[in-house]
């Protein structure tokens, strides 16, 4: 009885707070943040920069410790990165020295799959990204996009339960990044993850997420919680969408009280 709906928990955050100090001064980056985010969740965290997004990201993420409080996944304490899950950073991470295949099959060597295999694992995965035909190129020869591909194809392949994604499309053009959101929504329903995407970009948040954390700075809080209760495939133009884009707004420049 009432269970159900905590058995769909999968990452927790209890009263994190995480505090950054050197000897002339101390700077609250994140304030007793609380959040519960369901397994195969579309999440996004949403805030200016310096809001803490990537402090609590990379805490939720095992990359570092919260100053107070903790982080729980599946009920367990995250204390260290663990290959259950993993992160696509915005500088996509990719070795340049790889080809496009090797990139993918990193983390698959790491854990020690055997070659023919892994050659099979990243066709699919280089496949569903759209890189078919580029497998034998190195970085340098791709555009920012195709290194985002890489990226997020490399980060599937080893079937993470929970992706964490840090602004991942800032770098590229505004045309691919719509491309790019699009084709990450189709994989993230074809492959039931949970996804915690971090990005300062509303119309980015609203167009992905099931839910959005809205966050402020100084110090880090949650704002605000808000579902997008849209269908699949979304369309910017839609009536919804630019009513939460409007709610969100309000939020960040406060022009409720000028109407
Ligand atoms: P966001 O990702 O939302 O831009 P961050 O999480 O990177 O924000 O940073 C939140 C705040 O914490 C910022 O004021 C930033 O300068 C500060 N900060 C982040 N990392 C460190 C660090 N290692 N040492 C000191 N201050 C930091
Ligand atoms: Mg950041």
């Amino acid at each position: 009885m009432g269970s159900a709906v905590h058995d769909n928990i999968k990452i927790a955050i209890r009263d994190v707070t995480k505090l950054y100090s050197n000897n002339s001064h101390s700077l609250i980056a994140l304030d007793a943040i609380n959040l519960e985010i369901m397994d195969g969740e579309f999440f996004c965290l949403l805030g200016p920069s310096g809001c803490g997004k990537s402090t609590l990201l990379n805490i939720m993420a095992g990359f570092e410790k919260p100053t107070d409080g903790k982080v729980l996944i599946e009920g367990g304490e995250i204390a260290a990165p663990n290959p259950r899950y993993v992160t696509v950073f915005q500088d996509y991470g990719i070795f340049p020295w790889r080809t496009v295949q090797e990139n993918v099959e990193f983390g698959l060597e790491i854990k020690g799959i055997e070659v023919n295999e892994r050659k099979k694992i990243a066709e699919v995965f280089i496949k569903m990204v759209g890189l078919v035909g580029f497998e034998m190129r190195h970085p340098i020869e791709l555009s920012g996009g195709m290194k985002q591909r890489v990226s997020l194809a490399r980060a599937l392949a080893v079937n993470p339960e929970i992706i964490f994604m840090d602004e991942p499309f800032g770098a590229v053009d505004a045309l691919t990044r719509m491309k790019l959101q699009e084709e990450l929504v189709k994989i993230w329903r074809e492959e039931n993850k949970t996804i915690v995407f971090v990005t300062h970009d509303i119309d980015e948040a609203i167009y992905l997420g099931d839910r959005i954390a809205v966050m402020s700075s100084m110090p880090g809080r949650i704002k605000s919680l808000l579902d997008v209760p849209m269908n699949r495939p979304r369309l910017r133009t839609e009536n919804d969408f630019l009513r939460i884009k409007e709610k969100i707004y309000l939020e960040f420049f406060e022009y409720a009280d000028k109407k």
